[in-house]
């Protein structure tokens, strides 16, 4: 879990800053301070793990900034609240780790905070790949990337990056940031190849180039670049558009999981699953390899709801996907199918190991202890397994079904694997 350090006198913002923060920031927990001494205290306790910092320049108990200075000593990436006119407000700004300020006089300096804190924790795990074979341009944008907390990954020409993001598989790289001239593939020959497999909606592609020159724009449009940024450029201005196209892929994914996914469980929903069988399916056909099908079923779990109502239900059914995961890779599909009952596809997988796995998995749910509110919930699972070659996942789904039955039929809590 992320941890937030608040510094600030007046309890009142103290306390509205917090529940703000809170309510717009997932898995975050926000330590507060009213003094530099209790400041000092919560770093000694937590100092490691403390993901940013914001600090008011006016304390009670310290000159201005010294709350500042210490967070930025310990490498906290800080956010400073001070009046525009404050003197000391410049030198500060300059210190190592400082971010930005929030003007405090301003109306929405709590929303405008909220919204600095939440775009620096986005950044933090996102990756951009600088291409450009100025090796001074190539440290430039990095300097000023890693400001903006942002992991950067470069290459010199066009042919090196497109091997890059085709290694990764597009994994991780959020945004590719190009020059138009460079050796061996430029920019825009760059753009198109990457647009052959990564659309807008995954990968934003920002054209550098300079200001005059138009007809270089127009062909990155025009192969597929989202957005470009003039050379020279400045800091705000490189700021401003990783920002927005930061967002714009933020609320592409959204849409996309809201279509595909389950809401209680964030689990993929079965349209999605019916729809991203097909190609694992025909693959594996061609290559004459079986697959597995599992369709899961949690045991009684009509008792738990009548015994402890359905919003603790709903906390026991969302920790199912915690087991489930356990004993999954990343390429095995997984799907909420309705209800409490859960499918999964499986390929490359012997059926020795297709045995093990839900033998394993049927397990951890066994020993599974789940505490809420004090309460501690245990439940088993029922699975049946479809292994075989098919070219049919309707065929397969009614195996698994059918083994499903025998499984609840003949006692509960164990697997049935059927081959034919
Ligand atoms: P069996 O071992 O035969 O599968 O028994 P069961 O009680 O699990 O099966 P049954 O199909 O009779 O009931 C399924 C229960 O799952 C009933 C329903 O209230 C509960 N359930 C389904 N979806 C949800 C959900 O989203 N949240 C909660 N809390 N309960 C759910
Ligand atoms: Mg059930
Ligand atoms: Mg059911």
């Amino acid at each position: 879990m992320q941890k937030i350090l608040l510094i600030h006198p007046d309890i009142t913002i103290l306390d509205r800053l917090k529940k703000e923060l809170e309510k717009r920031i997932l898995n975050v927990a926000v330590l507060t301070a009213q003094t530099l001494f209790e400041s000092n205290q919560a770093l000694r306790h937590n100092q490691k793990n403390i993901s940013i910092a914001i600090v008011d320049i006016d304390l009670q108990d310290s000159s201005p900034g010294k709350a500042v200075m210490l967070t930025s000593t310990h490498n906290i990436p800080t956010i400073v609240i001070s009046s525009a006119q404050d003197k000391s407000l410049q030198e500060l700004l300059r210190k190592k780790n400082v971010l930005d300020y929030i003007d405090k006089d301003s109306k929405n300096s709590i929303s405008s905070t909220v919204d600095l804190v939440a775009q620096t924790l986005r950044n933090y795990n996102k990756t951009i790949l600088v291409v450009d074979d100025s090796k001074l341009f190539r440290n430039t944008f990095q300097e000023d990337l890693k400001k903006l907390h942002i992991n950067v990954i470069t290459a010199c020409d066009g042919a090196e990056a497109f091997d890059i993001v085709d290694s990764l598989e597009g994994e991780n790289i959020s945004i590719v940031l190009t020059d138009y001239n460079m050796p061996n593939m430029d920019g825009i020959e760059l753009t198109m190849k990457l647009r052959e497999k990564y659309q807008k909606d995954r990968l934003s592609i920002i054209a550098i180039s300079a200001t005059d020159d138009e007809e270089a724009l127009t062909k990155f449009i025009k192969a597929g670049a989202n957005d470009f940024l003039s050379k020279p450029y400045k800091f705000t201005e490189l700021k401003v558009r990783i920002g927005a196209n930061l967002d714009l892929l933020e609320l592409f994914q959204k849409a996309t999981d809201l279509a595909n996914k389950d809401f209680l469980t964030g689990a993929y929903n079965r349209r999605y699953f019916f729809e991203a069988s097909k190609a694992i399916i025909d693959k594996n056909y061609r290559k004459n390899a079986s697959i597995a099908v599992a369709t899961i079923d949690i045991d009684k779990f009509k008792n738990i709801n009548d015994t402890y109502g359905h919003d603790i239900g709903d906390i026991a059914l969302k920790e199912s996907l915690v087991v489930l995961n356990k004993r999954l890779r990343q390429s095995d599909l997984l799907s909420r199918f309705g209800g409490e009952e859960f499918c999964i596809l499986l390929e490359d997988i012997s059926l020795e190991d297709t045995k093990d796995l839900f033998e394993d998995m049927r397990e951890k749910f066994e020993n599974n202890e789940i505490s809420i509110d004090g309460i501690i919930i245990k439940y088993t699972v029922s699975i049946g397994v479809a292994y075989k070659k098919s070219f049919d996942i309707d065929e397969m789904l009614k195996i698994s079904d059918n083994a499903l039955y025998e499984a609840k039929n003949t006692g509960r809590n164990k697997v049935i694997i059927h081959t034919a």
